[in-house]
């Protein structure tokens, strides 16, 4: 129960739209983009090449084709990339479910508190007990004697 009151209370100091793994993750893609190149391909589509690779972005269906934006929710470098050229900022397109609203709604039900065993009601059924031990079948161990040869 303080687990949950405990989480609650660090969502609430979340500063941002998202929370801080996911700052940090987007923080080491920031350092990336200055690898790669981004080139307009079409209204919502772009082409970001770096030496080695070539992805095709598209902001609208918000996919990249390296996939790793549609697998974690988080933009790749890629994604930055388009952003940041267009001096956005890419934490805003992280997915819903990684937003600091989520977070908050996810923690915001607790369980209800009990009083202790002596305020309990005692049930009118018998107790539950723990099922009968049997011995499961398996292999017949071997007897074997040494001074048989
Ligand atoms: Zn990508």
């Amino acid at each position: 129960m303080t687990r949950l009151v405990d989480e609650q209370e660090k969502k609430m100091k979340i500063k941002g739209v998202v929370g801080p793994n996911v700052s940090k993750v987007l923080r080491e893609r920031e350092k990336h983009i200055h690898e790669y190149i981004t080139r307009p391909s079409g209204s919502p589509r772009y082409e970001v090449t770096s030496a080695k690779h070539s992805f095709v972005v598209d902001v609208e269906k918000k996919i990249c084709s390296c996939g790793l934006w549609q697998l974690g929710g988080i933009p790749c470098v890629h994604v930055v990339c388009v952003y940041r050229s267009h001096n956005k900022n890419p934490r805003k397109y992280v997915h819903p479910i990684l937003t600091k609203p989520t977070l908050l709604t996810v923690y915001s039900h607790f369980l209800e508190s009990l009083r202790g065993p002596t305020f309990w009601t005692k049930s009118p059924y018998p107790d539950i007990l723990p099922p009968e031990l049997r011995v499961l079948p398996r292999k017949p161990k071997r007897c074997r004697q040494k001074d048989e040869i």
